[in-house]
């Protein structure tokens, strides 16, 4: 959301009176984006750290416009979910990133992500179930991120939904900790498998003030038993700081850009060289 934001201020900061008609034309490619085959997803992989092998890659939607430019997630996510249309679309991005990844051994889970309007629709944890079911995938594979902006307090139904697909097996990651006001009641709250730190604090941690309050972060994660992830790593640096703090994994530029399913199948799980 906060990177939504970043980029709706860009396009108001250029004066444009016009947003709405963005909005509108955007609005448009989206409802007809799953049958014109506009939509598709690239996939970033996540390693341990230690082992260096690949944890599990994640899904990133992309949607195409007319003219063949990319629309940012960032953007048009906010507004399919105003449409009501993220439900369809949050569920085609499970059921592809399954048949995509999941139908072999190759990567050991994928991890999709889920806004909270997906959460809140009664329904969400047995329509799941039903595409892993007819995927033939364990629910063991399969991981959903939730951002931390979600503002989990009082919205019993995504919390609902949470504890359910928690008890079939699938894992539930939280996005980009540390960037809402949210954050530590969600993980006093909820049981999450693991935590994924916002890239900002990592990014930050090369002047004193923000190594320190990396460590901290991760340090309070771990305590509430969660295993933590490090995101948007860029350089060796930074791999070697996350490293360091203990983190258990880490994604980012530095070791793969997001990339199709093809993409995925050509890596070796491996011995990934930036992390020796
Ligand atoms: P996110 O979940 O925090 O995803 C990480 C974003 O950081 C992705 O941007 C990824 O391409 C980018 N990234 C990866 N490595 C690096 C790095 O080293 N440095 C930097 N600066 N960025 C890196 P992307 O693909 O544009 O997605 C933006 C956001 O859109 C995501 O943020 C997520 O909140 C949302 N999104 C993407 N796909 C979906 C989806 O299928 N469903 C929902 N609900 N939201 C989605
Ligand atoms: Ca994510
Ligand atoms: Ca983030
Ligand atoms: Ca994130």
């Amino acid at each position: 959301a906060k990177r939504s934001s970043r980029n709706c201020v860009k396009i108001y900061d250029r004066g444009e009176p016009n947003q709405l008609d963005l909005d509108d034309s955007i609005a448009e490619l989206l409802r007809t984006a799953l049958a014109a085959k506009r939509v598709s997803l690239v996939y970033q992989p996540i390693y341990n750290i230690t082992s260096r092998r690949i944890e599990a890659v994640e899904a990133l939607m992309r949607l195409t416009g007319s003219d063949g430019k990319s629309v940012a997630p960032d953007v048009f996510i906010p507004i399919a979910e105003r449409m009501g249309l993220i439900l369809p679309l949050g569920l085609w991005a499970i059921r592809t990133a399954c048949e995509e990844l999941l139908t072999d051994g190759h990567v050991p889970k994928v991890s999709v992500n889920v806004s909270v309007v997906q959460l809140q629709s009664p329904g969400f944890g047995l329509a799941v179930a039903a595409i892993l079911a007819e995927a033939n995938v364990s629910p063991r594979r399969l991981v959903l991120e939730i951002t931390e902006g979600l503002k989990i307090e009082g919205k019993t139904e995504a919390i609902k939904s949470i504890r359910e697909l928690h008890s079939m097996g699938v894992e539930v990651w939280l996005d980009d900790f540390g960037t809402g006001f949210a954050g530590l009641s969600c993980i006093r709250e909820i049981t999450f498998d693991a935590v994924k730190i916002d890239r900002s604090f990592l990014h930050a941690s090369s002047a004193p003030r923000g190594a320190q309050m990396l460590k901290n972060i991760v340090d309070l994660v771990r305590g509430t038993g969660c295993e933590t992830i490090i995101e948007g790593v860029e350089t060796p640096e930074q791999l070697l700081v996350a490293a360091k703090e203990g983190v258990d994994y880490a994604q980012g530029y530095h070791l793969n850009r997001p990339m199709p399913a093809e993409g995925i199948r050509a890596l070796s799980p491996w011995g990934k060289e930036a992390l020796k």
